[in-house]
């Protein structure tokens, strides 16, 4: 999964990139004004936005405002400074899906953040099914027909967003822009080494039907064998 933080205070955007990319392994990318936020917006397949309001350039108000009216539906959880409820209220009712009023406790930035995320793609459940695997994104554990399966953090990411798409080809190039950030075109020739990785410790057996198949020239997808 791939976030954007809009934040301008330095210290701040680097403490939640940072909670991001740990404890979930989400790939963060940061913007400090409300332009760069939209220019980010625009060309970063993101799956959630953490949007600070005050901002130099442009309000996050007007950077979400904007993004909703181009029907960009992705996520946005706001940052705020001051409790303000009618103005929140009114956030909420023009395409935000949450907020946090500063000073907030990052674990709780991060839990809402997955949830977030999980109902962007359609799955409020924070156990994901998909024929035998389960996957436990609060605890970051993966199990095969009940028992535990191995994973890297990368590993564990490409699943993780591959489930959230089951049945559906993904493209080598969708799955790189969210996995990773900005660089996401580095990491072009080490994903098929995770890939291959990943559908080996998906299998019980080795002469199980890989739940994970390639398609050549296509991409890559999770099928129920
Ligand atoms: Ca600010």
């Amino acid at each position: 999964m791939r976030v954007l933080v809009v934040e301008d205070e330095v210290r701040l955007a680097e403490n939640i990139a940072r909670a991001l990319r740990e404890a979930p392994g989400y790939a963060v990318d940061v913007a400090s004004d409300g332009d760069e936020a939209l220019a980010m917006c625009w060309t970063g397949a993101y799956d959630l936005i953490v949007l600070d309001l005050m901002l130099p350039k442009r309000p996050g108000e007007e950077v979400l405002a904007q993004l909703r009216a181009a029907r960009n539906s992705t996520p946005v959880m706001i940052l705020t400074a001051v409790s303000n409820t009618s103005k929140t209220i009114a956030l909420l009712n023009v395409g935000a899906d949450d907020y946090l009023t500063k000073p907030f406790d990052l674990g709780e930035l991060i839990a809402r953040c997955r949830a977030l995320i999980r109902r962007g793609k359609g799955s409020g459940e924070p156990v994901m099914k998909f024929g035998p695997i389960e996957m436990h994104t609060a605890e970051q554990r993966v199990l095969k027909g009940g028992l535990p399966v191995e994973l890297s953090p990368t590993e564990y990411r490409i699943l993780e967003y591959l489930m959230h798409r089951p049945r559906v080809v993904v493209s080598k190039r969708e799955l790189l822009e969210h996995l990773y950030d900005f660089t996401w075109e580095h990491h072009s020739n080490v994903i098929e080494a995770h890939m291959s990785n990943l559908r080996k410790k998906l299998r019980s057996f080795p002469h199980d039907q890989d739940v994970l198949t390639t398609l050549r020239g296509r991409g890559y997808r999770l099928t129920q064998p």
